[in-house]
């Protein structure tokens, strides 16, 4: 597998950091909805940040959501991740298309629109954790790195990037995200700020055959830099036409009966890898039967 992100820290553990090269997560999230091209930049960006951001949670069965609600031709889109680099997303419509920005890039801010984002981790505990912001610019890199700050109170960088194929497949996709600790100092504090703005496109970088060890070399330049884990990431659906029946069984048994009086057999889809799970008469009877 190609893809993974690195976890490392630096400059005496003042700073943590993360990046990832996520192409074939892209593609395969782009192949399984049929997204359009400023589809799969906005899903791809928010897969990246999520599969790094799921891989931050320490727990074996820790879930983490990010849910945009905006108001743009995108309609929102989900993503989920465990902590263990598995990932997997959805957006409201695959289909948006849109002109390209004032700098000829895929419009993602223009599709995403204005709104807010949910970050939902559950960490097995009575609660899951909410956090909710106000998308800043709807390009997604900014608004989580908002989100750290505000929510989390770490500041924070984060670059994400997806670069299409003139096919409309995915050439480069990846990202980082780095964190300041709260007893981090002024000069490490001033030094990565200036080698953050030094960085001007994630793709760039990607495109010149970097790795997410060497992106993380560029983004922590002059620091010493500890790489403790890397972790292979995919974009991975968990459902099972068990999983799927078991949602049709909580319709209740008066709606499903109505579905075997029809005759016709019932389609269900899963909105994170979009496949279809078809239940027969016959099956539906079945199901009816164990259904008290
Ligand atoms: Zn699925």
């Amino acid at each position: 597998m190609s893809d993974y992100i690195v976890r490392a820290m630096a400059a005496d553990n003042q700073i943590r950091a993360f990046a990832a090269v996520t192409r074939d997560v892209v593609e395969t999230a782009r192949r399984d909805h049929n997204t359009s091209p400023v589809a799969t930049a906005a899903l791809g960006r928010l897969l990246t940040g999520g599969a790094m951001m799921g891989v931050m949670m320490k727990g074996e069965k820790d879930i983490l959501t990010l849910q945009v609600h905006a108001g743009g031709p995108l309609q929102g889109m989900t993503v989920t991740a465990d902590s263990k680099g598995n990932v997997k997303g959805y957006v409201g419509n695959p289909n948006v298309c849109i002109p390209a920005n004032s700098k000829g890039k895929l419009d993602v801010a223009g599709a995403v629109g204005v709104g807010f984002m949910n970050v939902i981790k559950d960490l097995g505990l009575k609660e899951p954790y909410l956090g909710q912001v106000a998308l800043q610019t709807s390009e997604i890199a900014e608004d989580l790195t908002y989100y750290f700050a505000t929510s989390e109170q770490v500041p924070s960088a984060v670059g994400l990037g997806v670069l299409m194929n003139k096919d409309n497949t995915v050439r480069q996709a990846g990202g980082f995200i780095v964190q300041l600790m709260p007893f981090a100092d002024e000069k490490v504090i001033s030094r990565l700020e200036e080698n953050v703005q030094k960085i001007n496109s994630v793709t760039n970088l990607l495109e010149e055959g970097h790795t997410p060890e060497s992106l993380l070399e560029t983004v922590l330049e002059g620091f010493d830099v500890e790489i403790s884990d890397r972790i292979p990431t995919q974009f991975y659906c968990n459902c099972t036409k068990n999983r799927v029946e078991k949602a049709l069984i909580s319709i209740g048994r008066k709606d499903l009966n109505e579905l075997v009086q029809e005759g016709k057999e019932v389609e269900m889809n899963c909105h994170f890898c979009n496949t279809n799970y078809v239940f027969s008469v016959e099956e539906l009877k079945d199901i009816l039967r164990r259904c008290k």
